[in-house]
């Protein structure tokens, strides 16, 4: 394999961990958890690089009394979120729930660049930004000798496109997995990526209450949208295609919205009535006017996802789509809230972002209501 991790720096992670495991007098228990978080990270890269099955069902979740359907830890999960971040989702999925799809069968064309030329356009990409501090570091993570990026086919492993791992000790160092789509995406999704490793080397005890680990996604959004804009600037694609890259990202978007909405349906019916019935899900859904009516298997789907990752996935959407809209008047200025907002490390949420030009609190979520006019014209 051309681009792949050096097996000795997991190896020497690997290590690090295990020791810090087994000296645990004096940590947190936040620590305990992260180190062991950590420790299946380390298993899981181990497997992706060995090309085993990553995914089995060996730990289940455990149930709440009284239904068959809540794993405990959704609730748990779901109450730790702040009551205004889920009013803020929860309101938006109305708004969501106003697109309506015209087209099914758009695809975006395939296009065969070697790995060689996308590592080279996403070199180029970055050196575009408006901010240049990242072109030497990016060099590096790119760097097929730096062994901290592994690109292979998603016939593989066709479970997720990009992934980003994390390491905060004994220094910070990312690890990256991209899945070869060989469209125009794959470009789009190395940004992505990169941009992660990039603003999650500020995360450094970063506790899991704070409120700002809710937008650990607004890079991934941002800079796929300016990988979009480079595309765009650069007549490397036509705009049919950005378009179609621009629909799918919506899709995505209103299915994650979709699912916090029915997971916070769910979770209302167990509060108040120590059960989840089907039939009472689905009246609900009507009442509220959803044009969904779902069965017990779906409904179980829902309830095994993350709220928090849900949540977060919504919220940094939102966002991203004030910054888009403030990108077309200020490139520059754009760049420099969105950075802000990431670097912010208060708790305080709400001031974050209405400091830093977003808006869709206050303004009735007016970007998101264009966005869902516009992509619902798309046709075939
Ligand atoms: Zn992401």
């Amino acid at each position: 394999m051309e681009y792949n991790w050096d097996k000795s720096k997991i190896e020497t992670l690997k290590k690090e961990y295990i020791n810090l495991s087994r000296n645990t007098e004096g940590l947190l228990e936040e620590d305990l958890v992260e180190i062991k978080d950590k420790l299946s990270l380390i298993q899981e890269m181990e497997d992706i690089y060995h090309e085993k099955d990553i995914f089995s069902f060996d730990d289940y979740p455990t149930y709440v009394d009284k239904t068959e359907f809540l794993p405990k830890s959704t609730l748990a999960d779901f109450e730790k979120i702040p009551n205004i971040i889920k009013k803020w989702v929860r309101n938006s999925v109305y708004i969501f729930q106003n697109f309506r799809m015209s087209a099914e069968n758009i695809n975006v064309s395939e296009l065969n660049l070697t790995n060689e030329e996308l590592i080279a356009m996403s070199h180029d990409f970055f050196k575009w930004l408006p901010n240049k501090k990242y072109v030497s570091l990016v060099d590096k993570y790119l760097s097929k000798e730096e062994g901290i990026l592994r690109i292979q086919n998603n016939e593989t492993l066709n479970y997720f496109i990009g992934s980003t791992y994390p390491f905060y000790f004994p220094y910070y160092q990312p690890f990256y997995l991209i899945e070869r789509e060989n469209t125009i995406n794959d470009f789009c999704t190395l940004n992505h990526e990169i941009a992660h490793g990039i603003y999650m080397s500020s995360d450094t005890n970063l506790s899991l209450n704070n409120h700002s680990r809710y937008l650990f996604e607004l890079e991934g959004y941002h800079f796929d949208f300016l990988s979009r804009m480079f595309l765009k600037e650069k007549n490397i694609v036509s705009s049919r295609t950005l378009e179609i890259l621009e629909y799918y990202e919506f899709l995505s978007a209103v299915e994650t919205s979709t699912s916090f909405y029915v997971l916070s349906l769910a979770i209302f019916l167990f509060n108040s009535q120590k059960e989840i019935r089907i039939e009472e899900v689905n009246q609900q859904l009507i009442k509220n006017l959803f044009p969904l009516q779902i069965d017990e298997d779906t409904l179980c789907e829902y309830l095994l996802e993350d709220p928090q990752d849900l949540v977060t996935y919504t919220l940094s959407f939102l966002a991203n789509l004030d910054l888009e809209k403030l990108y077309h008047l200020d490139k520059e200025f754009s760049f420099h809230e969105f950075e802000a907002i990431r670097y912010n490390k208060t708790n305080n949420l709400e001031k974050n972002l209405t400091e830093h030009s977003i808006t869709f609190m206050q303004d009735g979520y007016q970007n998101l209501q264009e966005k869902v006019k516009k992509l619902s014209l798309i046709k075939d």
